[in-house]
């Protein structure tokens, strides 16, 4: 599972960060995923509750955004977020010449700790 490695990473990054900072334990998380990052929310939030246990973050909850794909379009210029994991055309002139700005995300916004 792509998730359970993420999680690890996240896991590592904001222990190290805990531990240089001179903190004992992490109360919560929050990650920013997009929806076209191939991430699974659910999934995250599975490979969490198994890997926190023994570590700083053992009581910690996770708190994850989901960011929406959006983007801008080259042919009428309207700025668009939608709803769907992958977009094919433009929702507003269906041009095939936009360009994502967001939603391939994954990253931890901020860390609440003791
Ligand atoms: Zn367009």
């Amino acid at each position: 599972m792509h998730e359970a490695s993420l999680i690890l990473n996240v896991l590592d990054t904001v222990t190290r960060k805990c531990q240089e900072e001179g903190y004992k334990k992490i109360n919560s998380i929050r990650l920013r995923i997009g929806r076209a990052s191939g991430v699974l929310p659910d999934a995250m939030t599975f490979a969490f509750e198994i890997t926190k246990e023994n570590t700083l973050a053992a009581e910690a909850s996770l708190l994850i955004d989901i960011i929406p794909v959006g983007g801008v379009c080259k042919a009428c210029g309207n700025d668009f977020e939608i709803e769907e994991n992958y977009l094919t055309s433009c929702p507003y002139c269906k041009a095939t010449t936009f360009e994502i700005n967001q939603g391939r995300e994954m990253e931890i916004v901020e860390m609440d700790v003791d």
